[in-house]
């Protein structure tokens, strides 16, 4: 048993899959859990797969109990906890929270709050990229007039893209393909930042045309020490958002492979990086140019533990307790040592009806049965017949992770898992990621960011 220091308490200040995630984590590690839960959430199952639970926001708007600073702290301070694990999205990337906790003495779990600063900003990311000499792709600062980007567009050519300084999850970015389309798309990114992320600060790149996503893993101690965990392919998207994961690459060479993961090294080496963290690059041509850094831990980085052996949510506890990613009974191993074994793919079981545009669909779970077996991982949110899927939160409803030797069977595995799934009373998106499975072009790793737009028999 690892002895912690200072974490014997913990409270996930999330929901769903990656809450039960970390309770996971935590009890392995002989920690006590905590769980919070909004009202819409009295029958989620996160709420019964940890050793306390409370309800929080009671008269806040669904997605605000989650967001509630002060009403988490309070809680925390209350309950005598050790250390509060954000998860990703809600206060994962909020810079006041962390400050908070280290105010209050509460170990945040992630990283430092000048971290957050700089990486939650995509403008201020990029300059750290640079700093770092990395490649970014061709881009504007903030820009603050139409005419700004209509001269950005003169210069580098269309198509271009607008993005939120603070966007995520795949919103506040738009494509403008020419100069006409300018004025609607600036207006448009500009409200749309505003309402999801506070502020209505866009800026410009260049659009890349056919794109992979390829993104490194990172781990930093509190000691200065940094590794990578090798890369993670996330091409296959919907509207920028990621439904299927892919570890390692199939078709990065390995010098390719080795220069991208220095890159990600070194530039979280450059800021002093704390925790886990995630470098992500668009690959074209042979090239690699940086995007963003997200400074938590992510939906996919199932695949990055089974591929390597090294559990990152329990890592992620134990350098927020102070150990050196080597020292004492720490699991990861030294860079050289850390070696990728096999294919892992995850698939994002979502409640979302891909023959009508993704849209998400909400009601009673009425029956729900999964797959299973040797290779394979299920991380549920809100699996199991009788599941109330609400309106108020996001749609994964089970991630479905597949190992094998080859990556053909790592196919083969989630092609199996996805067949035995039953899920009845709502709408998923099983048989579609079935079908992505089956083409060509993703069996022999021959697809880009814009594979699921460009592929309409997915949707037959
Ligand atoms: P978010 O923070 O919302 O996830 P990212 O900046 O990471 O946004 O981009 C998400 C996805 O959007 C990328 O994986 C890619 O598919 C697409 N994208 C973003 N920037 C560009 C670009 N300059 N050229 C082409 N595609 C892009």
């Amino acid at each position: 048993m690892v002895n912690l220091k200072h974490i014997k308490k913990v409270l996930v200040a999330n929901r769903g899959e990656i809450a039960i995630r970390v309770f996971r984590a935590c009890n392995e590690l002989g920690i006590r859990t905590v769980a919070v839960y909004s009202k819409e959430d009295l029958g989620s199952l996160h709420r019964f797969k940890a050793d306390e639970a409370y309800l929080i926001g009671e008269d806040m708007k669904p997605i605000d109990a989650y967001l509630d600073i002060e009403g988490i702290i309070e809680l925390a301070k209350e309950k005598n906890i050790d250390a509060i694990h954000p998860g990703y999205g809600f206060l994962s990337e909020n810079i006041e929270f962390a400050k908070r906790c280290e105010e209050e003495g509460i170990i945040f779990i992630g990283p430092k709050s000048k971290h957050l600063d700089m990486f939650g900003d995509k403008v201020k990311a990029r300059e750290q990229a640079v700093n770092a000499d990395i490649p970014v792709i061709p881009g504007s600062g903030a820009v603050h007039s139409i005419e700004e980007v209509l001269t950005f567009g003169e210069k580098y050519g269309y198509p271009i893209i607008i993005k939120a300084t603070l966007g995520g999850g795949g919103r506040g970015m738009r494509v403008v393909n020419s100069p006409e389309e300018v004025s609607e798309a600036y207006d448009r990114t500009k409200s749309e930042a505003k309402t999801a992320f506070g502020d209505d600060e866009i800026y410009v790149e260049k659009l890349l045309t056919n794109p992979k996503h390829i993104e490194v893993q990172i781990l930093g101690d509190s000691h200065g020490d940094i590794v990578h965990l090798y890369e993670r392919d996330c091409s296959i998207q919907r509207r920028h958002q990621k439904l299927i994961e892919v570890a390692p690459s199939l078709t990065l060479s390995d010098e390719l492979r080795e220069e991208i993961c220095e890159a990600a090294v070194n530039l979280m080496r450059n800021v002093d990086y704390l925790n886990a963290g995630t470098v992500e690059f668009l690959v074209s041509e042979g090239e690699f140019y940086f995007i963003e850094v997200n400074p938590r831990v992510q939906v996919e980085h199932t695949i990055t533990e089974m591929i390597t052996g090294i559990d990152i949510v329990q890592t992620q506890i134990l350098i927020a307790d102070g150990y050196g990613l080597h020292g004492g009974e720490i699991q990861v191993p030294k860079q050289e040592d850390i070696i990728t074994d096999g294919y892992a793919i995850q698939s994002r079981v979502t409640t979302e009806d891909p023959l009508n545009n993704f849209m998400p669909d909400t009601g009673k779970i009425l029956a729900y049965r999964t797959g299973g077996g040797f290779g394979v991982r299920l991380d549920a949110g809100n699996g199991f017949s009788g599941a109330i899927i609400s309106p108020h939160y996001d749609s994964l409803l089970v991630k479905v992770s597949t190992w094998a030797k080859s990556y053909e069977q790592a196919i083969m595995k989630m092609v199996r898992n996805l067949k035995e799934f039953r899920i009845r009373g709502i709408k998923t998106n099983v048989q579609f990621l079935e079908k992505v499975m089956h083409h060509k072009q993703f069996i022999t790793g021959d697809y880009d960011t814009t594979f699921v737009d460009k592929t309409p028999g997915l949707f037959e």
